[in-house]
């Protein structure tokens, strides 16, 4: 046997494996990930170095990853038939952690003043040292492909390590023409890691797909990874079951939802990914929930890294279910570090684009699919419409309102602008809470008569995006409850033109802007209405409100202050009806007798009526009900 070298870890890495074994993982499971992870590239580097060199495949016992316990002497080994490792190799990939790296990354830390900075840490490979987070004492025996020379390296990942020649006994263990053999002495705080159920539920959870079998167990017969990775496989050989079945696992719906869209692909290029990802048919429970995890699972080459990945899938994705399997990232990347990851922010823009195509292309193929889906998850896109720019165009492409034009079908904005009035270049809407009642608004009277097409926009999202968004195609989105729209290039129907309609009433004609009633109103109500103005918006209705030209709409006001973003003083413009018959009466008493007590009541009941088409509340009920059953009995007496 040869002599035991012993070398130092050196004062700068025994402080950094301080770091990384508290710092880097939160959750000490991934240890066994990482043990595991390096197993399956051990195999997979034999396996490529074969294909050049059949040679070291001569005895070779087949791929295989053994995990074993022997809780008595509390050790937890690991053994691959992989490539191993030569003396040389042990020393320069377990005994230099973060071999180029470790100087700068001290300096880094030392710099950014963050003495446990995981984001940093995260930058740089230091898996194999995720041993000691459970373990005191680190043993690898190693015997490289090719070689008949067994080595053995021992840590207890503090002071340094020693490196000698395997024993017999250690040289059994490996048992393997070539391999290598980790053991761990399982520190008192971690007993759990000697229980084989435990060692197996992580394996199920974090490596599942990898490609192949890994054992628990010395007589085991049965691997633990059952799943391989079906997204690598090609979709011709992929059946709907096995879509179905996977869609399950990662949706965790046990079979109770279907995917209403399915996209698997590969992307090459500058980036190279494969995603499976599903839409789900059904609005999880949870949609709404701010803390709600991002469930889309992010593995770098077939090794299950998180299903937390924050920059992976923007927030307004959060109901796609599935894989995304780069072939770019390190694995080692911390949590932290993925968030402002370069590689996932690409992967994401690239998904999110993919995505919205297939959603695009559903609701060409399948219109009823994709009605169900914009049900279920319309509000939650468009919340993408301000928080991804780049993606603007096509979450818009998809988007579906409801609209003057159909009782019972949205419509699409290109359809819209398909419908567009010779010379309409805006986009009219209007917002609030109830679509039936938006339809029957009196501020969109004076549209729909002009044949002009009204978006009917209920949710409350919407009132977020629209101060952003501005146009689609060129054409601005103009409120209709809103400032003063100009409709004089829209005839209204013949028989309801006013001039024709007053063609006999020429002293009425020049009434028609009803001065004294707007004089009369601006006074009395100046403490709740900015301006009266005569309307054009009104045909049926005597009076609405409207907000100013450089206010914020009334309903995107009330949902702003609930938000408690902002609260407006602005108050409203008050439009009248000049042809509607009570107007023209009461514009006719203001100019007899302004003092009347009869036309104050009328007055405030006309601002009451317009609140309560509003769905304002009232600010004096008893008084509205007082003057309404006044002039109610006036009109039964007279
Ligand atoms: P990484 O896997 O990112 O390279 P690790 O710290 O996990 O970093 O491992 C360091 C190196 O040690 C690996 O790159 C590999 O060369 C070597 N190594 C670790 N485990 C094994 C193993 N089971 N078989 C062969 N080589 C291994
Ligand atoms: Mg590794």
């Amino acid at each position: 046997m040869t002599d035991t070298h012993t070398m130092n870890f050196g004062a700068d890495v025994s402080r950094l494996l301080e770091i990384v074994t508290h710092a880097l993982y939160s959750n000490r499971d991934v240890f066994v990930r990482e043990l595991v992870s390096n197993s399956a590239d051990a195999c997979d580097r034999l396996r490529y170095e074969a294909i050049a060199n059949p040679e070291l495949l001569k005895d070779h016992t087949g791929f295989d990853i053994r995990l074993s316990v022997n809780p008595s002497e509390r050790i937890v080994t690991i053994r691959d038939t992989g490539i191993g490792m030569s003396k040389d190799e042990m020393v320069e990939n377990l005994g230099t952690i973060a071999k180029s790296g470790t100087r700068a990354l001290m300096e880094q830390l030392k710099q950014s003043g963050a003495g446990n900075s995981p984001n940093l840490i995260g930058q740089f490979g230091v898996g194999f040292y995720s041993a000691f987070m459970a373990s005191d004492n680190v043993t690898v025996i190693s015997r490289k492909a090719g070689s008949n020379e067994t080595w053995a390296w021992q840590s207890d990942g503090i002071s340094g390590f020693t490196i000698r020649e395997a024993s017999e006994q250690e040289q059994a263990t490996l048992n393997t023409p070539c391999g290598t053999v980790i053991s761990l002495h399982i520190k008192d705080d971690a007993s759990e890691f000697l229980l084989e159920e435990k060692l197996k539920r992580i394996i199920v959870t974090y490596s599942n797909h990898i490609s192949l079998p890994i054992y628990v167990g010395t007589t085991e017969e049965e691997p633990v990874n059952t799943a391989s990775a079906l997204w690598m496989r090609p979709k011709s050989e992929i059946t709907e079951d096995q879509y179905q079945e996977f869609f399950a696992m990662v949706s965790g719906s046990m079979g109770l939802d279907q995917p209403a869209v399915t996209a698997h692909w590969h992307a090459e290029g500058k980036i190279e990914y494969t995603s499976l990802l599903f839409v789900p048919t059904l609005r999880p429970f949870d949609l709404y929930d701010p803390s709600r995890r991002h469930s889309v699972r992010l593995y770098v080459r077939r090794i299950f890294i998180t299903d937390e990945c924050e920059g992976l899938m923007y927030p307004w994705m959060r109901f796609v279910r599935g894989v995304i399997d780069s072939e770019d990232l390190p694995l080692n990347i911390s949590r932290e570090m993925l968030q402002q990851n370069a590689i996932v922010s690409k992967i994401r823009s690239s998904v999110t684009k993919k995505l919205l195509g297939d959603l695009d292309k559903l609701s060409r193929d399948d219109k009823t699919a994709f009605t169900a889906f914009w049900h279920q998850f319309g509000a939650v896109v468009k919340e993408g419409l301000y928080d991804a720019v780049e993606h603007r165009e096509d979450i818009l492409k998809i988007c579906r309102f409801h609209t003057t034009q159909s009782e019972t079908e949205m419509t699409s904005l290109a359809d819209y602008l398909e419908r567009m009035k010779d010379g309409q270049d805006e986009i009219y809407y209007i917002s609030g809470e109830n679509v039936d009642a938006m339809r029957n608004s009196p501020q969109i009277e004076g549209l729909k008569k002009r044949g002009l097409e009204v978006l009917i926009l209920k949710d409350t999202i919407d009132d977020f995006w629209l101060p952003i968004v501005m146009d689609y195609q060129g054409k601005k989105f103009v409120s209709a409850t809103k400032g003063q729209i100009d409709l004089s290039k829209f005839p209204l129907p013949n028989s309801e033109k006013p001039d024709q309609k007053n063609k006999n009433e020429t002293a009425e004609q020049g009434a028609r802007d009803r001065t004294s009633l707007v004089s009369y109103l601006a006074g009395r109500l100046s403490d709740r209405v900015s301006k009266v103005r005569i309307s054009d918006r009104l045909t049926d209705s005597p009076v609405c409100l409207v907000a100013g030209e450089s206010d914020v709409d009334l309903h995107m006001g009330r949902v702003l202050k609930i938000h408690q973003q902002y609260e407006s003083n602005a108050k409203p413009v008050l439009e009248i009806n000049p042809d509607h018959a009570l107007i023209k009466s009461l514009d006719k008493m203001a100019d007899q007798d302004n003092q009347s007590e009869m036309l104050a009541d009328a007055a405030e009941l006309l601002y009451d009526q317009a609140l309560i088409i509003q769905g304002e509340p009232l600010k004096d009920p008893s008084g509205f009900a007082r003057r309404m059953s006044l002039f109610l009995g006036k009109g039964l007496a007279a």
